[in-house]
């Protein structure tokens, strides 16, 4: 081993993130916006790690990254061993090293924090395996058995493909059906491309094909098969469905044309990324191009709207948020991007209404009419709930209008009725209608059949359903394991 001179040097060596491409420059296109690392400051960066005995960083890093250990092998230039490590707890360390919000996870319990701003994990974990995919390091996987089961996964988002990923090493035979053309979930047509280019999932997805996992896309569990037709044709089935049902807003004028739902307006942009023939888009509906946009909410989806409306070219942009700045659920970071980009960010405002343009004219047919401006009110934080969080309360005689051509609702997401749409009554819920599953073994109601990701936590983050995918794996192995074990014994 070489010496920890490389190591340690957070005092000498200030905390550097890679570049950000200039607002004025970022905001014409859909690229990414930060460069990438150079070798000499991925490796100066991760000297700054002063390796710690119980590192922070990692127990809050919810795939409980060996951080310290890759971080010491990328300051000495060990980067084929670096990924080694990096890879061997992460399915997708380059996704995570791009969108996981560090600044709550890793690099916001780093200890060097306190005082000389956190080593900057995951610009390195970033850097450490687009190397590797670079270098040709990323190889298909080849199980050193090859086991005569098989499990059905459905959906193919970061829980499933996680999943996927582990149960191929493991030699079983693993079958992902997905009701979208393209493997990756919410990281194909959720995430913007800004934040994570399509390329790097979708090099993933073609990775996993090498390694043998059959891709059932267009297949929609509950229209072209049921759950119990997968369960009798599999020996196990995991449900990695996610949520998808957008929260609404009742508000008068919810029905104008020209509001629209946060998914259905960035699945039209990712489509067009991608190349798509995308007719609603084409038609102008959810372009932005030349409008006033209003989007409601304040989470990493509200974030991702704005953004994606100032890249199309929108006249304005404005972000409705009943609490202020500090009380945003979105990460702060994607904030100041959002600001820098031109986005302006309505606080403590809550809507009220979506007013036509007809009505605005003075017309009678308002129904039929696209929307012409929100009517807001103002808020101010009360006491704090069971929760500890101030409530908003309204501030009455407050309205105001914000013109708006297109206005984006982007509220959140609940479950889809999962028992419903499966044909299967007897699969458990919780009263949120995420799936209940036994969180130990996590397995739902059915025998053999395991849920994980968002579709079991409700709306959460990718390294979270990564996490789930690869726990929920280790559960289906022992699960099969047990049922293989009496077979055998008994034909002994
Ligand atoms: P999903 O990714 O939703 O995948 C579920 C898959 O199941 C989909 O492909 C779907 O087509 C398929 N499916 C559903 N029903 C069926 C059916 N009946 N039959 C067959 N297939 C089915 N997280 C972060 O960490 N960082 C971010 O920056 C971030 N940004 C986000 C931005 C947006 C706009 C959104 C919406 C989410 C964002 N998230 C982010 C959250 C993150 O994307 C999710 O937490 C994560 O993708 C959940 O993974 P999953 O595998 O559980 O579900
Ligand atoms: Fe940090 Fe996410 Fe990487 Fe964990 S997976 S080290 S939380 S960036
Ligand atoms: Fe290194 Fe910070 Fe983790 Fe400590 S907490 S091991 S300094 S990255």
């Amino acid at each position: 081993m070489a010496t920890t001179s490389k190591l340690l040097r957070f005092v000498e060596i200030e905390q550097q993130t890679p570049e950000k491409r200039a607002a004025t420059e970022r905001k014409r296109d859909f690229d990414e916006i930060y460069e990438a690392f150079s070798p000499d400051a991925a490796a100066t960066q991760a000297g700054r790690c002063s390796q710690c005995g119980v590192p922070f960083c990692q127990v809050n890093c919810p795939v409980s990254n060996n951080i310290p250990d890759w971080l010491k092998l990328t300051a000495e230039g060990r980067l084929e061993e670096a990924y080694e490590v990096s890879q061997a707890t992460n399915t997708f360390p380059e996704i995570c090293g791009r969108i996981c919000p560090q600044d709550r996870l890793c690099e916001g319990n780093c200890v060097i924090e306190k005082g000389f701003d956190s080593v900057t994990i995951g610009s390195v974990e970033k850097y450490v395996t687009d190397t590797a995919w670079e270098k040709g390091w990323v190889k298909p996987i080849v199980p050193p058995v090859e086991r005569a089961q098989s499990i059905a996964i459905i959906g193919a988002g970061p829980g499933g493909l996680a999943a996927a990923e582990n149960l191929r090493r493991k030699g079983y035979k693993v079958h992902v059906y997905d009701r979208y053309d393209r493997v990756g979930g919410l990281m194909i047509y959720g995430i913007p491309n800004f934040k994570l280019e399509k390329d790097v999932v979708l090099r993933r997805a073609e990775q996993f094909e090498k390694s043998g996992i059959v891709f059932h896309l267009n297949f929609e569990v509950g229209r072209d098969a049921t759950l119990a037709e997968l369960r009798a044709k599999h020996d196990a089935v995991l449900i990695a469905t996610g949520v998808y049902k957008a929260r609404v807003l009742e508000a008068p004028g919810a029905g104008l044309e020209n509001v629209v739902k946060a998914m259905t307006y960035l699945t039209a942009s990712n489509r067009k990324g991608l190349g798509d023939d995308v007719p609603e888009f084409d038609s102008g509906a959810l372009d932005a191009a030349g409008k006033h946009v209003v989007v409601i909410g304040g989470g990493d989806t509200a974030m991702d709207c704005v953004r994606t409306a100032i890249r199309q070219g929108a006249k304005s942009v404005k972000c409705l948020y009943r609490r202020d700045k500090k009380n945003m659920p979105g990460s702060q970071r994607e904030v100041a991007n959002a600001e820098e980009e031109g986005v302006e960010f309505v606080w403590l405002a809550a809507p009220e209404a979506f007013v036509a343009k007809a009505a605005k004219a003075k017309t009678k047919k308002a129904g039929a009419e696209p929307v012409g401006a929100v009517r807001a009110y103002r808020m101010r934080l009360g006491i704090a709930d069971a929760t500890g969080r101030q409530v908003p309360e309204k501030i009455e005689g407050s309205s105001f209008e914000l013109p708006c051509d297109l206005a984006i609702e982007a509220l959140g997401f609940d479950p889809e009725d999962v028992p419903a749409m499966f044909g299967a009554p007897e699969l458990s819920v919780t009263r949120w209608g995420t799936l209940k599953v036994n969180h130990r073994t996590m397995m739902t109601s059915l025998d053999g059949v395991f849920a994980a990701g968002d579709i079991v936590r409700g709306a959460s983050l990718v390294v979270w359903a990564i996490r789930d995918g690869r726990d929920a794996a280790d559960q289906i192995h022992k699960f099969l394991a047990a049922k293989v074990k009496p077979a055998a014994a008994a034909a002994e």
